[in-house]
């Protein structure tokens, strides 16, 4: 049968992703492609969850989430960011944060609306609005730095700059911070800006948070504490990256009661619920001591030195993040332009995968050189990784 598949996803294919895990299986390479650690999370956080496995609840949780996980949602909130919320009505817990952001997008947006996303974007930021049937801006944060255009962010939510048939101002805007894949985190001054345009405009922001525990160099400030945010943001945040437990996926999102309840009305037909006994763990983890959380940033942060030193080492002219899991290099300062062929090829000159940029790029010219590979592994495997790629062989 020739490709079924929606038109709306047809250009979206296999995720990067998929694509890489696969190749690092294939050729048996140190996968620092997708990023996931090496190494599961907190004992005593999956002996809460096995408790619950062994002796329940096992039948479907409330559609909005466990009571216990919503507390500690809530709970978690004040006590990082001084943002109080209702856990009936503001906390709306999702098969992790890729199904808060799917669903704050199919509750919320209506047929032709535009959401504005920062390039280089988490790839759901594409297929999201998509298979909503909203239409996505991209506003370019520029390497090296990755700084924000506030002039093009102002252009992108006042009309499509791309098509002069649509005039109407955008209605999202997702922001990324710590930002995957880059590792920026966005200051105060930026977050003022982005904040004051969507005041202007009349923006609803949806706030990928799932690396807030992983600043290194910067405070992670969330959209939702600047003026005037709180009641148009939606902040999104998953278990996964926090507590080293990627696959349980166990997510949740935040805000004002009826933006939320948009959320849920989405929500509930995708999955109903997720994942009951492991938000039980999820909901003992969000509690642990700030020793806990100081101590997953601390080691962290050590592995993005690492890494970045194995990197520069080898040659490779590295765009260091500030947070996050992953470190991008450009691939010109070895004599490379392209960051496809140079993953394809990876495995067989350096035993090592890694994740082209230009996946999370619509202007692919700018994309094209940049190569990210995750940090989020142990230190002798980073060590490994490190030493094959300066003794990577040519390219083909
Ligand atoms: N947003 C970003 C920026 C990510 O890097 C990821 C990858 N974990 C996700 C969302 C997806 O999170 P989850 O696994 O909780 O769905
Ligand atoms: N967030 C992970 C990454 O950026 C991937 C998660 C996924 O495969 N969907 O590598």
């Amino acid at each position: 049968m020739s490709d079924v598949t929606a038109d709306r996803l047809q250009s979206f294919g296999t995720t990067i992703f998929t694509e890489m895990s696969a190749l690092a299986r294939r050729t048996g390479a140190i996968d620092l492609g997708q990023g996931f650690p090496d190494v599961d999370g907190p004992s005593e956080v999956i002996e809460v969850a096995a408790r619950a496995l062994r002796e329940g609840p096992n039948q479907y949780a409330p559609a909005r989430g466990a009571g216990e996980l919503r507390q500690a949602v809530a709970e978690h909130q004040r006590r990082f960011y001084g943002i109080e919320l209702d856990p009936e009505t503001q906390v709306q817990a999702t098969v992790g944060a890729t199904e808060g952001i799917a669903a704050a997008l199919l509750g919320l947006g209506n047929p032709g609306d535009a959401v504005i996303v920062f390039e280089p974007y988490y790839d759901c930021y594409a297929a999201g609005p998509a298979m909503a049937g909203l239409t996505r801006r991209t506003v370019s944060l520029r390497p090296p730095d990755f700084g924000l255009d506030v002039e093009a962010l102002r252009a992108a939510a006042m009309s499509d700059p791309a098509d002069s048939d649509d005039r109407r101002p955008a209605r999202f805007l997702i922001l990324n911070s710590p930002h995957n894949p880059t590792g920026k985190i966005f200051g105060r001054a930026e977050l003022e800006a982005i904040a004051a345009v969507c005041r202007e405009f009349d923006l609803i922001a949806i706030c990928d948070e799932v690396y807030e525990h992983l600043a290194f160099d910067a405070e992670h400030v969330p959209l939702a504490t600047l003026d005037g945010m709180a009641e148009r943001t939606l902040t999104v945040s998953s278990a996964g990256k926090t507590f080293a437990l990627t696959g349980w996926k166990v997510g949740w999102v935040t805000g004002p009661a009826p933006l939320v309840a948009a959320v849920a009305a989405a929500k509930q037909y995708l999955t109903f619920s997720g994942h009951g006994p492991l938000q039980q763990g999820i909901a003992h983890a969000l509690a642990m001591p700030d020793a806990y959380f100081d101590g997953a940033r601390d080691a962290l942060r050590g592995k993005r030195d690492r890494l970045c030193a194995g990197l520069s080492a080898a040659g490779l002219d590295v765009l260091r993040p500030q947070g996050g899991y992953f470190a991008t290099v450009d691939i010109r300062s070895i004599g490379e332009h392209d960051g496809r062929a140079f993953c394809r090829d990876l495995p067989e000159r350096a035993g090592v995968v890694a994740v082209p940029v230009v996946a999370f790029y619509d202007d692919e010219a700018v994309g094209l050189p940049l190569v990210r590979f995750a940090f989020c592994k142990r230190d002798e495997v980073i060590d490994e990784a490190a030493a094959r790629l300066a003794e990577m062989r040519g390219g083909s």
